[in-house]
């Protein structure tokens, strides 16, 4: 008779294809998932009873920033509370690898406004693997699978430098790269609202992604634009899988700002025509109606020419203020427009480190709260004093959009959050508490916009496929036992707006690598996760 570690036993197992769930027994023996089904005759040293339960593949969230935390939070508290058992991170352009000696500084002030504060990163790596052996010091409870986010990339090369890459400058960002792919990194990641993404042309991308495609990895973006040129923007994401063969995904899919609102039916339908010429390209959408980001990404790219420093001074001259101000009211600005999109009071401060008051409050409180009759005026003067370092909410997407994305096929469903735990304070965005069990209880408990198998296969197959990560993302003989055990009946986000720091309710049992970690909200010690290499 056979003998596991551990039987979670009467389970109803929903194995992460889409395909009907059934109830069974599931036996796990060190890392794995040793059998799956009726274990009656077995024996184990530990038996949990699931009775009633909901059993799932950990949750792999495609798209947050959990990297830029997790030397903080190696608990990655926020997020194995929801379930998450593997991220993939350096989104967004965004990646803490590779670093050049010349640029050291350049890639400091480029991730600045997004690491966590508590800790003091010594910036000693120059790649990835440099930047994964700190982490795995301290230990880390998720698995994370790196990218290589083609901002920090394009910065050890040549800075914040806005000029398109000479031939010479081409050759040494395709090797950086390459050594990062070889030494196991799924895939190229590009922001491109961020400077210097925000510099890059639609061919350099091409010709990067080319490398991405020859080791078989993807290219996922942040769209140059996800508002007024959304459908340009994905149209240039898909020319770039065209031109390389690559696999591309679309970053938290979107329509920004009232007057696009119900665009995004135009761009399933570009992705599902792109698809049938042979383009592989697919999305993910957070759930819920409001983004966020840097306060920074306000102002058109241009004003953040040269870094931090540079803009901060630029910003005094009262000359370039009625120029950017013009260009964002006038309609002019190439980049999406927030302030004119949705108004000074749909967007809400989320953190700011220098003056932390500002947290909770819209640019339109915070306007008037300094007089004045011009607000452009009023917040550079208030962006300067802040040294333009804040995180912010934009109210300005439409919930039926939302709807609409998470209930076509072709989506994946992310956090796009940072890693945080209640003692953090703060107003992040709730979707780094929240984001997984709110798909599963608003939108497919309550609202039933899709069906539980299908919810459970776009946060676990489906990831793990697109990103090519392997034996996870299932839940089958030889695959490795990470795993969520929930209540379908009461599972839901409790995180908002106003409170967001709280922990989900209905996650029973969350376990990593096959060793428990968390039990109903109360965190037990290991730290089983590992860093995957492709
Ligand atoms: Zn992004």
């Amino acid at each position: 008779m056979k003998a596991f570690d551990r039987i979670l036993r009467n389970g109803r197992i929903c194995d992460g294809t889409g395909n009907p769930s059934f109830h069974g027994d599931i036996g796990i023996s060190g890392d794995r998932i040793e059998a799956v089904g009726r274990l009656d005759a077995a024996q184990a040293a530990e038996t949990v009873d699931i009775s009633g339960l909901v059993v799932a593949p950990g949750f792999i969230d495609l798209h947050n920033h959990v990297d830029h935390g997790i030397l903080a939070y190696p608990d990655a508290n926020s997020y194995i509370m929801q379930g998450v058992t593997t991220s993939v991170v350096g989104n967004c352009g965004l990646s803490m690898a590779p670093v050049s000696d010349a640029h050291r500084e350049d890639v400091r002030d480029y991730l600045k406004p997004f690491l966590n504060k508590k800790h003091p990163y010594s910036w000693e790596w120059s790649d990835l693997s440099g930047f994964f052996s700190c982490v795995e010091q301290s230990g880390t409870i998720q698995n994370l699978a790196p990218l290589v986010g083609q901002g920090t990339l394009r910065i050890a090369v040549k800075g914040f430098d806005p000029t398109p890459a000479t031939g010479d400058e081409m050759a040494a960002m395709k090797k950086l790269l390459r050594a990062e792919l070889e030494n196991g990194a799924f895939g190229m990641s590009s922001g491109l609202i961020y400077p210097p993404g925000s510099y890059t042309g639609t061919e350099e991308l091409q010709e990067l992604a080319r490398v991405v495609a020859s080791f078989g990895g993807y290219y996922v973006t942040h769209l140059r634009n996800e508002g007024d040129r959304l459908i340009e923007s994905v149209d240039e994401a898909i020319a770039v899988g065209e031109a390389s063969g690559v696999s591309v995904q679309l970053s938290h899919h979107k329509a920004a700002g009232r007057g696009n609102w119900g665009k995004v039916n135009a761009t399933l339908r570009i992705m599902e025509e792109a698809r049938a010429r042979g383009v592989d390209v697919t999305c993910d959408v957070y759930p819920y109606p409001a983004a966020m980001t840097t306060i920074t990404s306000l102002l058109p790219s241009r004003a953040l020419e040269g870094g931090i420093g540079a803009m901060l001074a630029r910003l005094k001259i009262p000359e370039v203020r009625r120029e950017l101000a013009d260009e964002i009211w006038q309609g002019r600005m190439k980049e999406e427009n927030w302030i004119r999109g949705i108004g000074w009071r749909n967007i809400v401060i989320a953190e700011s480190r220098v003056e932390p008051r500002y947290a909770g409050m819209s640019l339109e409180e915070i306007i008037k709260e300094r007089g004045g009759s011009d607000p452009f005026e009023a917040f550079f003067d208030w962006f300067l004093e802040i040294h333009g370092e804040a995180t912010m909410v934009l109210f300005g997407m439409d919930e039926a959009d939302v709807r609409t994305i998470i209930a076509h096929p072709l989506s994946a469903v992310i956090s796009d959050s940072w890693v945080t735990a209640p003692e953090a304070g703060g107003r992040p965005h709730p979707r780094g508490y929240g984001s997984f069990p709110r798909l599963l209880g608003k939108y497919v408990r309550e609202e039933r916009v899709l069906s539980l198998e299908e919810g459970i296969r776009k946060i676990t197959s489906m990831p793990a496929g697109k990103a090519g990560i392997t034996r996870r993302g299932q839940i089958a003989e030889g695959f490795f036992a990470d795993l969520v055990v929930f209540d379908p009946q009461t599972i839901r986000d409790r995180a908002t707006f106003l409170d967001p720091h709280q922990y989900p309710e209905g996650i029973r049992h969350v376990l990593v690598n096959g060793q428990p970690v968390v039990t109903d909200n109360t965190l037990l010690g290991p730290r089983p996760g590992k860093i995957l290499r492709k």
